[in-house]
């Protein structure tokens, strides 16, 4: 992957706005503005600022009389839809002192219509045909998955303006398949002089995984290294930079990650897009084996992980919620004693589900969780985010208690504990050390 250089002054800069008063009101979480700043950063631009501005008349314009000419490209999301509130158009023509116009391109608005009539019995309002309309002068951005039409067009000298859609779907889409990318790098080749890529961790905190590259990380360094954590993994991001013609940035980003993995160790598990769950997909596809689950305080989220991953169902057939004592015995032949002598959340009932798993199903490999989620149930022994997790496998049977990180709810134990029933996983496949 190619990216921008930040640290050069000839780096073209990008603005990135979201417009919606939802928005402001914290009704949606704005996920477009982090979206683009990554593509544009591919794409060689250097994102200086990014903006959310509301729905009311003139405050996008206001916001582009402002920055017109002092950037080399604005990006906005937003303001694109068929509801009165969405005045992306209006301003962007108001800023411009040009007309509104039906987007020139044949059928474009007579599509519309259709689309509307299917599910009115009246003919289509003008604010929904205005979605096939865009400001004179612009040119048209196809909206291969919505019915929004975006646009782009040059703002003063130096700024090039492109008018994406709101929902998240239709705004990348437009961008790269509607023309706005194509015309991004035909106008910006600047990107080949960095490289972008990120490897990702499991089993081990944020912390301990600084340690294995504190010396690499250096402030204004090259290449850059940065981390960033959450309830599924831990990942290193790496932008490098060529500072000479005969060492490219993608050289010295693979000779970064190369050096990442060897300090890593078993810890790392995968790279760029790739998932805990894809990675486990991909190598039970390769290894001919297939994977059951049974889960209990996950309720599913494991099962969910997996089949969310295209080509599950090669490798992929039972998974179980036994959420219940009953449904662990019934299901998947819990003895009964377990549960009193040791409990529903021990490393002896995980155990049992996951070969019980793997027994019923006939499956190669069998994970098993069974925790406690919170915020109730906790105990002074077994804790509120106490969870048992084991694996059952071709000569593997082992099972664990882990604490995971408690304070942070019930949301993210459930999602650690995926994380963790996947890392056992790919280590027991991989032959690598098991969690401790
Ligand atoms: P629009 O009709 O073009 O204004 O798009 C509106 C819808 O797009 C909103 O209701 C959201 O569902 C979604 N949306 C708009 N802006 C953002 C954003 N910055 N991040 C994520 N979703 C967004
Ligand atoms: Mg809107």
């Amino acid at each position: 992957m190619s990216a921008a250089n930040p640290n050069a002054s000839s780096v073209p800069t990008a603005v990135v706005i979201s417009i919606g008063e939802e928005l402001l009101e914290g009704r949606i979480a704005d996920t477009n503005s982090g979206t683009f700043a990554r593509e544009l950063l591919l794409q060689g631009l250097h994102v200086t600022k990014m903006y959310t501005v509301g729905d009311g008349i003139g405050e996008l314009q206001a916001l582009l009389t402002q920055l017109a000419d002092h950037v080399d490209v604005i990006l906005t999301t937003g303001g694109l839809g068929p509801t009165a509130d969405d005045r992306t158009r209006d301003d962007v023509a108001a800023s411009l002192g040009v007309q509104v116009i039906p987007i020139p391109v044949d059928g474009a608005v007579e599509h519309l219509a259709e689309v509307y009539k299917k599910y009115h019995d009246h003919p289509a309002t003008e604010a929904f045909l205005a979605q096939a309309s865009m400001p004179a002068g612009a040119e048209p951005l196809r909206n291969g998955v919505g019915s929004a039409w975006g646009f782009m067009v040059n703002l003063g000298t130096r700024t090039r303006l492109y008018c994406l859609p709101g929902p998240p779907v239709e705004c990348i889409s437009t961008f790269r398949d509607g023309g706005a990318s194509e015309d991004l790098e035909q106008r910006f080749r600047a990107g080949s002089s960095l490289a972008h890529g990120v490897l990702h961790t499991a089993g081990a905190p944020e912390s301990v995984v600084e340690e294995h590259l504190r010396e690499l990380i250096i402030d204004g360094g090259n290449p850059r290294l940065g981390i960033t954590a959450n309830a599924d993994k831990v990942s290193i991001s790496v932008l490098a930079r060529s500072e000479e013609p005969t060492e490219p940035a993608e050289h010295l980003l693979e000779t970064t990650l190369q050096d990442l993995q060897q300090r890593l160790g078993t810890l790392w598990w995968g790279r760029d897009a790739q998932t805990m769950a894809s990675i486990a997909v991909e190598s039970l596809q390769k290894a001919g084996q297939t994977v059951a689950v049974a889960e209990s305080c996950t309720g599913g989220r494991l099962a969910a992980a997996i089949t969310g991953v295209a080509g599950a169902s090669q490798v992929f057939s039972h998974g179980w919620v036994t959420y219940s004592d009953q449904a662990k015995q019934q299901q998947l032949q819990v003895p009964a004693d377990l549960f009193e002598q040791f409990g529903a959340v021990s490393v002896e009932v995980a155990s049992a589900m996951a070969r019980g798993a793997r027994q019923v199903s006939g499956c190669d490999w069998a994970l098993a969780i069974t925790g406690i989620a919170g915020p109730g149930g906790g105990t002074e022994e077994k804790p509120v985010g106490t969870v048992c997790l084991a694996i059952s496998g071709p000569d593997t049977d082992y099972s664990i208690c882990r604490l995971q990180f408690a304070r942070a709810g019930r949301d993210a134990i459930q999602r650690q504990s995926v994380r963790d029933a996947l890392d056992m996983l790919r280590r027991g496949m991989n032959g690598l050390p098991q969690l401790s």
